[in-house]
């Protein structure tokens, strides 16, 4: 639509929002952003990174001084000692699924802790309802798996087990948890203070060489640490998508594990194979690319943070509607802004205007359809240059009650403030404006 449609109200309602937000929100958001881009930058200096970094070494790659330097860029960006970040990782479910079967074999145990796991991993895993476990699964490779929940209905963290719960987490051979609420309309995003909690529970009941993995996706940069550090709980390893957080928007595709280098060293082999580990693979001349998206991610979620605290702050307005977290959350655990609609058909339509305002095919309607991995349609806006990109602007939610759009992303605030334009126009007699 055609910006002259948009009416002087709209614009006087988003300048209400911003000094709202100016006041209570926004400078928690700069104070994130100079901690992550400081530590971000001095991995890359302190890993004296240059120009010679940037190319490939084809064929087994051997020997190439890129790879080893992004590594250890994102190991000091992420708070670990050591980090394997791939352009052959073709997900974020696939670096989990790595990470998962570098630490867990036959007769191991893997004690979820904070419920059902996100929709992509139930295949991995070997738990999806709708078809028996694939050999390559998890249970098909002969791990037994445990799910808890220690985040209770209210969205705080128990910090005391029932003696069942003590006795399976006594046997864990890894301990999982899931920072970011996925699709769950049902859980909070964990705050770092919250993974804390929950790792010291779990901890003071499991084996002392246990291993604490978080799925860490969408996390990045949210805060001022990660789940590696002590304030989050000193997980062993964390792993997550570069085409979430930590891709600032131009890595074209890969993941990351980090954390303990003898971990990260076994997820390794599992990625590859025994005698290759870290030490082979091309990387496609995507080295600067990685490495740049990586320099841009803190600033890039900060952007992300801002226009999502904006939409909430004007939908906190529209009846049938619930936003969490609350547009003056004080912590911002990920990037994510979910808004329960109530109804199918507002669900589409909220998509479908996030879809109509997106640089890449704007000019389509998204329908909800079956995608694999997920177990009901999803509608999905992805309007993004890189494909699935969930750090661009982009709105997905399942087709099912209580229809709650998923709103995450946004490279620039600029885009964020247009959607908002739009949306207030869009749905103005629902708005009552
Ligand atoms: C996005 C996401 C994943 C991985 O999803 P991919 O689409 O495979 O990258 C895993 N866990 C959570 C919580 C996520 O948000």
């Amino acid at each position: 639509m055609p910006a002259t449609l948009i009416t002087d109200k709209t614009e006087a309602l988003i300048q209400a929002a911003e000094a709202d937000l100016k006041q209570a929100v926004w400078p928690g958001i700069e104070a994130t952003l100079h901690a992550t881009f400081a530590r971000v930058l001095e991995g890359f200096i302190t890993t004296k990174v240059d120009e010679s970094h940037f190319y490939s070494v084809t064929g087994y790659g051997h020997d190439d001084l890129g790879r080893d330097a992004l590594d250890r860029v994102f190991a000091h960006a992420l708070e670990a000692d050591a980090a394997l970040v791939r352009p052959q990782f073709v997900s974020g479910t696939h670096t989990l699924s790595v990470a998962l079967n570098g630490c867990l074999g036959h007769g191991d145990r893997l004690v979820i802790l904070t419920g059902t796991p996100y929709d992509t991993l139930h295949p991995v895993l070997g738990l999806a309802k709708s078809q028996s476990p694939s050999p390559q699964s998890l249970v098909g490779r002969g791990v037994s798996i445990e799910i808890l929940n220690l985040i209770t209905p209210e969205g705080q963290i128990r910090t005391e087990l029932t003696p069942e719960e003590q006795q399976i987490v006594s046997n864990a051979t890894v301990l999982y948890l899931q920072r970011s609420r996925g699709y769950d309309p049902d859980r909070p995003t964990l705050t770092l203070s919250d993974l804390k909690a929950a790792i010291k529970t779990a901890r003071a009941h499991a084996p002392r060489e246990a291993i604490v993995m978080v799925d860490n996706c969408y996390g990045e940069f949210a805060e001022s640490h990660e789940p590696t550090h002590p304030e989050g709980g000193a997980a062993d390893l964390i792993v997550g998508s570069l085409i979430k957080n930590p891709g600032g928007g131009i890595a074209p595709t890969g993941g990351y594990i980090a954390g303990k280098p003898m971990l990260v060293a076994r997820c390794a082999e599992a990625l590859t194979c025994p005698g290759i580990g870290a030490d082979g693979g091309y990387t496609f001349n995507l080295t600067r690319t990685l490495l740049q998206g990586l320099y841009l991610a803190p600033g890039i979620v900060a952007e992300a943070k801002k226009n999502m605290t904006l939409i909430a702050r004007l939908l906190t307005a529209m009846p049938g509607v619930i936003t969490a977290p609350h547009w003056d959350a004080p912590v911002r655990g990920d990037i994510i802004q979910t808004l329960t609609l109530g109804a199918p058909e507002r669900l589409k339509r909220f998509c479908r205007l996030v879809q109509s305002v997106s640089p890449v095919s704007g000019y389509l309607s998204p329908e909800p359809a079956v995608v694999p991995g997920y177990e009901d349609a999803v509608v999905m806006a992805g309007g993004t240059f890189i494909d699935g990109s969930s750090i661009e602007l982009s709105a997905d939610g399942p087709m099912r009650p209580p229809y709650m759009a998923f709103l995450q992303g946004g490279l620039t605030y600029a885009h964020g403030r247009y959607l908002a334009r739009h949306l207030l126009h869009q749905f103005s007699e629902i708005l009552a404006l």
